[in-house]
């Protein structure tokens, strides 16, 4: 059975002077129902909320300030919520709100608690309604754009299409915008591509813009999820996605045998320091599969508690790869170097590995 996650944002789910795009998302919900009458699980990530907010508030300039932004998205989810839930009931379908934080992604047992609910949800025939949850967002941790928070269900629930609408009709090859001769990019098979593309910046009234659609189409594509980035002004844009016609930007997928916790550590889980490790402990993690061992370690950055992610770079600052630390930056900073009979001699409880090996994924072994 396919899965399909679907994405809104802001400036289609809300117009110019914030009001929710009533025909346009009447007709997007119908797309769903179709979808999910058909046999298909669909799960819809909309933003929106902050809009819909600023319009019950009558606050016309988007706030700068975090605080404000949550405040007004507290108030707009729930208006967001109940029209879906309106629309849903028209088509003798079960809505459910769902609202998750990159934190939920980032530790794993929110992780798996968060894919067993939309999983069983999914089961039932109820259509999942994502959004961050913006009220205990902090700023550093914010999805922000809700293409990235998209992209992570749709790994996490190995999903076969995600499909970004938006208010244009995929990617050009310049910012659109600003440039009158920028083309339509039909097909990406190789995401070098993506990177090239001169895609503009956020757009007005969400936070995303092209950048995150971008960022959020090269994680699901190494994830083996076809992204599909087309116009959601157009009725019928997302059936047309799935069922393989021309429309938008098709970012093609990669095959992948590499396990949910190890596309959870590449894509999911925030990297919160950097550990340099010199030309030994490089060929040993590459080659041999190794864990990561202090006397490898030449340098720690950042703050980083036992159980964060960290990043590993090689001598010539390359990142070879992503790995939970059994120790903080504190303790880390203090034993890099070391030979493990060293490390014992000062402080028997120490783990032997600084990173294990069954917790780390390799640049590019989530694409093989
Ligand atoms: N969670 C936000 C919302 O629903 C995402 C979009 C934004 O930051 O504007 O409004």
């Amino acid at each position: 059975m396919k899965t399909i996650v679907v994405k809104v944002g802001s400036s289609t789910v809300a117009d110019d002077s914030l009001r929710l795009r009533r025909r346009l998302l009447a007709g997007l919900v119908a797309d769903i129902a179709e979808l999910v009458h058909g046999g298909r699980r669909v799960v819809l990530v909309s933003s929106g909320a902050i809009a819909c907010g600023q319009h019950v508030l009558g606050v016309s300039e988007r706030p700068h300030q975090v605080p404000a932004l949550q405040a007004a998205s507290a108030v707009g989810q729930g208006r967001l919520f109940a029209h879906y839930e309106r629309l849903f009931g028209d088509h003798e379908l079960t809505a459910a709100q769902v609202l998750l934080t990159s934190e939920d992604f980032a530790r794993r047992d929110s992780y798996v608690n968060a894919r067993n609910t939309l999983r069983r949800l999914l089961t039932w025939g109820v259509v999942p309604v994502v959004n961050e949850n913006d009220t205990t967002a902090t700023d550093e941790i914010r999805f922000g754009d809700n293409d990235v928070l998209a992209a992570q269900v749709a790994i996490m629930l190995r999903a076969d299409f995600l499909v970004l609408l938006t208010d244009q009709d995929g990617l050009y090859t310049r910012d659109p915008r600003k440039h009158g001769g920028a083309e339509l990019v039909r097909r990406v098979t190789d995401p070098a591509q993506l990177a090239a593309l001169d895609v503009g910046d956020a757009s007005r009234r969400g936070a995303g813009g092209m950048r995150g659609k971008t960022a959020a189409a090269l994680m699901a594509a190494a994830a083996n999820v076809r992204t599909i980035i087309a116009n959601g002004s157009r009725p019928g844009t997302l059936t047309a996605a799935v069922a393989g016609e021309d429309v938008g930007t098709q970012i093609l997928a990669h095959a992948t045998s590499a396990s949910a916790f190890k596309l959870w550590l590449r894509y999911a889980k925030p990297v919160r320091g950097t550990l340099e490790v010199d030309a030994g402990a490089t060929r040993a993690l590459a080659q041999g599969g190794s864990s990561l061992l202090p006397v490898g370690v030449k340098a720690v950055h950042g703050s980083f508690a036992a159980g964060d992610a960290v990043t590993i770079v090689d001598p010539a600052g390359d990142e070879i790869a992503r790995g939970i630390s059994t120790m903080s930056a504190r303790d880390l900073r203090r034993v890099r170097g070391m030979r493990s009979d060293e490390l014992r001699a000062l402080n028997p409880q120490l783990e032997d590995e600084v990173v294990h090996r069954d917790r780390l994924v390799l640049v590019g072994e989530e694409a093989g």
